[in-house]
């Protein structure tokens, strides 16, 4: 904790993996002998770097990069960018240690790393958002390459910004080295599905645990924190399956619509205007609008699917959700509820689908990305959907077998550590002290 100080956010991710490993090291005492959990706890290295940048009045603004990379243990980094002004090398460091777990359950041979910046894209030109990509990349290029360190993106870094950030990487290097980002356009080696993957995934990996317990999405009442990349595709999805999201938010506040939210005006909104989510209620007046992103846990649902960002569910909102009637939840951010949050959940036999599995989906359509990069093939948007819809029924089979296996059946937190872990800790046994 000492050597970690002011990291909360990396703190909690590594007790909830560490509390979920406890049957697992009582099997296997020599994962403690060779140091893993010391090992896997501490970043194989992590880089911070100056980001100079002119804005448009020609004023010099200076932020942050970082860049950590977790684990090679069973391939190359791989994790996204964040953009946001909330980024610490804390909120890199829990998003890279789950992004080992997470790849790991994928199947797909992918290490952990994740970076990022406390730039924030919001309300700047299109011109600014390049001058800033180019000069992180002109750094940050040193450090990646398709079989080293696999950026892609996240928060605040979307379609637009991959662009710049793989222009300047190519211009650097004189290369074109396709699989080195992921999450590009269509026109220079992007894949289909990329874009849908996040959102779509959690919903299959949703389905499926549904299914398990005789349910589904056909007529259900859903919440959706966020109307970002995750929180647009994955009520795309909901949509259709049946089901009816009736709430979307952004960090300013949320929309309720009894009707079923109307995503054609929201895509039109966020992704095309990039505006706040406020305006939805002057094309839909019978919708309303509530100023506070948390107030979406008060309204009555069946499935809860937070979107957003870290620590967006507490115990007072997991409370709330389950008097309200929710059953099931599925965490489409990272680390969005808090663990004592997720304890409600568990308690109160909520379905709870963790990030770790439940958002794996894009990560896993990245390294699809990758694949065809490297056999300069594009595969169609069926194939692709295809191959995600199986990668994530299979993440959710794995989950649920290794919490009936460590006695802790239906518990996908510890099954999702679980399965996680055991691939990584058997690859860094196997490789000697590294
Ligand atoms: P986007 O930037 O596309 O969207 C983020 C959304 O969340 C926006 O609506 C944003 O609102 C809202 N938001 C951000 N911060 C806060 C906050 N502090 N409080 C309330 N709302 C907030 O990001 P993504 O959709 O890509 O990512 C969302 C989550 O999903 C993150 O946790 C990310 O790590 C995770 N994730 C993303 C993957 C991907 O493939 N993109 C893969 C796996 C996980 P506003 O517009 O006001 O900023």
């Amino acid at each position: 904790v000492k050597r970690n100080a002011n990291e909360p956010e990396f703190h909690q991710s590594v007790q909830e993996v560490l509390e979920s490993l406890v049957a697992v090291l009582d099997k296997h005492p020599e994962y403690i002998e060779l140091g893993i959990m010391e090992r896997i706890a501490e970043p194989e290295r992590q880089i911070i770097f100056r980001v100079p940048w002119a804005d448009d009045t020609g004023r010099i603004q200076v932020n942050r990069g970082f860049r950590v990379q977790f684990s090679s243990a069973i391939g190359p980094y791989k994790g996204g960018l964040r953009f946001h002004p909330s980024v610490n090398v804390g909120i890199i460091k829990f998003l890279g240690f789950e992004q080992i777990f997470k790849n790991s359950l994928t199947g797909l041979p992918i290490g952990g790393g994740k970076g990022g910046s406390d730039f924030d894209p919001k309300g700047k030109s299109d011109a600014e958002v390049m001058r800033f990509c180019q000069s992180f990349m002109t750094e940050l290029y040193r450090h990646i390459g398709q079989d080293i360190d696999v950026p892609a993106g996240d928060i605040g870094v979307g379609g637009r910004e991959i662009g710049f950030l793989f222009g300047q990487y190519k211009r650097i290097g004189n290369t074109y080295e396709a699989g080195v980002l992921t999450g590009k356009g269509l026109t220079y080696g992007g894949s289909l599905v990329r874009t849908q993957a996040t959102g779509y995934g959690l919903v299959y990996f949703m389905d499926e645990m549904l299914k398990a317990k005789g349910m589904s999405f056909a007529g259900k009442n859903v919440l959706v924190s966020g109307s970002g990349n995750v929180a647009i595709y994955a009520t795309d999805k909901v949509h259709q399956l049946g089901g009816k999201v009736v709430a979307m938010s952004d960090s300013n506040g949320y929309v309720y619509d009894a009707n079923g939210i109307n995503l054609a005006t929201i895509k039109q909104i966020k992704e095309v205007e990039r505006r706040r989510i406020s305006e939805y209620v002057k094309l839909h007046p019978t919708a309303e609008y509530h100023v506070g992103w948390e107030g979406i846990w008060t309204i009555p649902c069946d499935i809860a699917l937070p979107c957003a960002t870290q620590n967006e569910i507490n115990e007072k909102d997991a409370e709330t959700l389950v008097k309200n009637g929710c059953k099931a939840v599925g965490e489409g951010a990272n680390m969005p509820t808090t663990l004592e949050g997720t304890r409600v959940f568990l308690e109160r036999g909520v379905l709870f689908g963790p990030a770790k599995a439940a958002n794996a989906g894009g990560v896993a359509t990245s390294a699809l990305e990758m694949s065809q990069n490297s056999m300069r093939l594009a595969w169609t948007f069926e194939e692709v959907d295809a191959k995600l819809k199986t990668i994530m029924v299979n993440i959710y089979k794995n989950a649920s077998m290794a919490a009936e296996e460590y006695g802790h059946k239906d518990n996908l937190v510890v099954g999702a550590n679980i399965a996680g872990f055991i691939k990584v800790a058997e690859a860094m046994r196997a490789q000697g002290l590294v």
